[in-house]
């Protein structure tokens, strides 16, 4: 059996939010979920759901919120041949809380969990694989972790896949820009297409000016830089072109994952060979509804719902369906 066309490793957690916005995490209040997360399992469901073969690396442990994610990558298609079931440790788990002025935050339980128990990457999960999806979350929650993307990196190189970098930097996980700098690198100095949201580039980069860190990014090696506007959609650069492609009205309910399903989107369009002004209409069509529903992951448009949004006649021919 051929391996899946997309891989990526990382956090699958659950996530659990506060039911009311303005409610800080130091008190008690209501809360709802748990709701399959983590940005790697948030991406590899949007992928599996836009119709792509999808493999996922991590681990959950042997509990009821391990099932929760279990449960919904099986019915949504994603493959978790690699995933381990890790006895004696939680599955991780998110908190989060939004405030009215558009802000959240975070007590994340990944490094510590399951979650943080990746399972050695082997080189046989790449064959016949196009793309690998790493993320700066990832990166940022444990040193083990963080060498098991490394590794990842590596194996995708030598059986000749492309490597997409989200560097969805937690400011909860990380310890000061250098460092930052420094973890990324490694990864950014394979990666063919980088997916940075607000200040992501500048900070990555180090170069103020987001439009002039996206160019560094270029310089640097990166063959095309997709920068995610929020409302506003997203600009793609690449050495010959800046196209900017405006973002679709929807009503947001919650937005955790928008960037992930954008990722996702991004990824499949590369891969169905899409030209990059429609590459970038599938992923804010996959960005816009994502925020449409509340959970990070229940939002994540299914093929039909996302081709309409983005105004693309739905070829198959280039898609490998489930
Ligand atoms: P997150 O970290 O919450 O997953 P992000 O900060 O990485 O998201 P955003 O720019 O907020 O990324 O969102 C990603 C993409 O989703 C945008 O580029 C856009 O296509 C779409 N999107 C996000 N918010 C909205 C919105 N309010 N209306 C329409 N589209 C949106
Ligand atoms: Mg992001």
């Amino acid at each position: 059996m051929p391996g899946s066309e997309i891989i990526t490793i990382g956090e699958m957690i659950v996530e659990i939010m506060r039911k009311r916005v303005d409610s800080p995490l130091d008190r008690p209040d209501d809360f709802v979920g748990p709701f399959p997360s983590g940005a790697p399992a948030i991406f590899a469901d949007q992928a599996a759901r836009l119709g792509h073969s999808v493999a996922l690396i991590g681990a959950v442990g042997e509990d009821d919120f391990g099932k929760c994610l279990l449960e919904r990558f099986a019915a949504d298609g994603v493959d978790t041949k690699y995933v381990t079931q890790v006895s004696g440790l939680a599955t991780g788990v998110a908190f989060v809380t939004y405030f009215s002025d558009g802000s959240r935050q975070f007590i994340f339980h990944i490094g510590n969990s399951a979650a943080g128990q990746l399972p050695q990457p082997q080189e046989e999960i790449f064959t016949g694989a196009k793309w690998l999806h790493i993320c700066g979350s990832t990166l940022s929650a444990s040193e083990a972790m963080r060498q098991a993307c490394y590794r990842a990196c590596e194996l995708a190189a030598e059986a000749g896949a492309h490597i997409s970098f989200d560097p969805n930097l937690r400011p909860e996980l990380l310890g000061g820009e250098e460092a930052l700098r420094a973890i990324c690198a490694p990864v950014l100095a394979a990666a063919a297409l980088v997916l940075p949201s607000s200040t992501e580039a500048e900070l990555l980069t180090g170069v103020p000016g987001i439009e002039a860190a996206c160019q560094t990014l270029l310089d640097g090696g990166v063959e095309i830089v997709a920068l995610k506007r929020g409302a506003d959609g997203c600009t793609i650069f690449t050495e010959s072109q800046t196209i900017s492609v405006p973002g679709y009205e929807v009503e947001v309910v919650d937005p955790t994952g928008a960037g992930d399903c954008f990722d996702a989107g991004f990824v499949v369009g590369l891969t169905e060979g899409l030209d990059l002004e429609e590459v970038g209409r599938l992923a804010n069509a996959c960005g816009a509804l994502a925020t449409t529903r509340q959970g990070p992951m229940e939002g994540a448009a299914r093929r039909t719902d996302s081709v309409k949004l983005a105004g693309l006649s739905d070829t198959t021919s280039n898609m490998r369906c489930r």
